[in-house]
């Protein structure tokens, strides 16, 4: 491991020496048939890929600079953000098995557990949104296969003790996944603090330009780097090199933008917090936000995702404020440059424990424009929900 922080190694990378003259970046070969000298060159694994679907040099080497900015042995890539989450699950339960995560999941990898995985017999048990470290623990049963954790939450952003609940999996051989994306690969190392499976959507901060869809999976252990990549080759599911180019240039800023753009969301956070007409900031990094304990003791940075709680309000006062936002772009994603907002309070709906909330939940994704032009439009969007 190099000594060198992220930073640094994101962009030593690109100009490691000993591969004679060539551009900076590496070329995007469209390709799905590579042409061998003789027949014998043909079999010759050192000469690269034979086929597309194994991936070019731009997946090569974003997969080689994800694998070392999460500390893995492996990287893979896939389609999406959700297939991040839905492969390594595919992977490694069976039949019969048992899932427990919490209604704070992602909604699609909900509706995959729900849908998908359980009409083929892996059921899930969705404990309630705030479920602790021992809760999840004391969740875990005889059927129990993998612990599914996002953490924080990327909807209501609770906070879970991860290496409490990776170190009770190991010693009863139950895997652990954790989609890392708030954190981007940065402010949280999943498999340092003993998480088997760490997947991400590239989508949101890596590629960070909201022009890519794309997802990454690191693991350590060599009967999960190979279950996940058996699973992937078998499926025959594959990453355009257009799109492994982008995020691979999009990881050479990663550190830069991620840390203006929670700077800017922390900003933004303490303002709203002594808005009248704000009830809670869901927002680890701030503090006396819930999960800032777990966030202080185990995270090095912050992302710039966060919920807002109003104090009361309806839908429409929800869509008044929305409306009335001129620098906010109407979308869904983030850890893009830009900022956007979403209303949300409908997605409550779908959980199993519902969450009673003090009135409607709105999300902002903070971007990297002038943290006070945001702060004075958020002022115009609060008026408006006042109504
Ligand atoms: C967006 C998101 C995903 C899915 O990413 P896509 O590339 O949009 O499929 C997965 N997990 C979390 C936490 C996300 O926010």
């Amino acid at each position: 491991m190099s000594p060198h922080s992220d930073r640094t190694r994101l962009i030593a990378s690109a100009t490691r020496r000993g591969q004679g003259r060539r551009p900076v970046n590496p070329p995007i070969e469209r390709a799905s048939t590579m042409l061998s000298d003789t027949a014998g060159a043909m079999r010759d694994g050192a000469a690269g890929p034979v086929y597309g679907l194994e991936g070019t040099t731009a997946a090569r080497e974003l997969r080689a600079a994800l694998a070392d900015l999460e500390g893995g042995g492996q990287a893979f890539l896939v389609p999406s953000g959700l297939a991040s989450v839905t492969v390594p699950v595919l992977a490694l339960t069976r039949p019969g098995d048992e899932i427990v995560t919490t209604d704070a999941v992602y909604g699609p990898t909900r509706r995959f557990l729900s849908r998908y995985l359980a009409s083929r017999g892996v059921t899930t048990r969705f404990l309630p949104a705030g479920a602790d470290a021992d809760a999840i623990i004391a969740a875990i049963g005889e059927k129990t296969r993998l612990v599914l954790m996002e953490s924080p939450a990327s909807l209501t952003f609770e906070m879970v003790d991860v290496a409490k609940v990776a170190a009770a999996c190991r010693s009863r051989d139950v895997l652990t996944v954790l989609d890392n994306t708030w954190a981007a690969g940065l402010a949280f190392k999943p498999l340092a603090h003993g998480v088997d499976v760490s997947v991400q959507a590239l989508t949101k901060y890596a590629a960070g330009h909201s022009d890519v869809l794309i997802g990454g999976i690191v693991a350590n252990e060599a009967r999960l780097i190979r279950a996940i990549g058996d699973a992937i080759e078998d499926m025959g599911w594959h990453v355009s090199p257009d799109d492994a180019w982008l995020t691979l240039r999009g990881l050479r800023t990663l550190p830069l933008r991620y840390a203006e753009q929670g700077r800017s969301g922390l900003r933004v956070a303490q303002w709203l917090q002594a808005r009248p007409e704000v009830a809670r900031v869901l927002y680890p990094p701030l503090p006396g936000s819930v999960g800032h304990d777990l966030w202080a003791r185990d995270f090095t940075g912050a992302a710039s995702l966060m919920g807002v709680v109003m104090k009361g309000g309806d839908a429409a006062a929800g869509r008044r404020f929305l409306d009335a936002l001129s620098l906010f772009g109407l979308g869904y994603s983030w850890g893009g440059f830009e900022s956007l907002a979403t209303h949300e309070t409908h997605q409550m709906a779908y959980r199993d424990h519902p969450t009673p909330l003090e009135g409607e939940l709105i999300r902002f994704n903070i971007g990297l424009e002038d943290p006070a032009d945001l702060i004075a439009d958020l002022e115009r969007g609060l008026a408006a929900f006042a109504g």
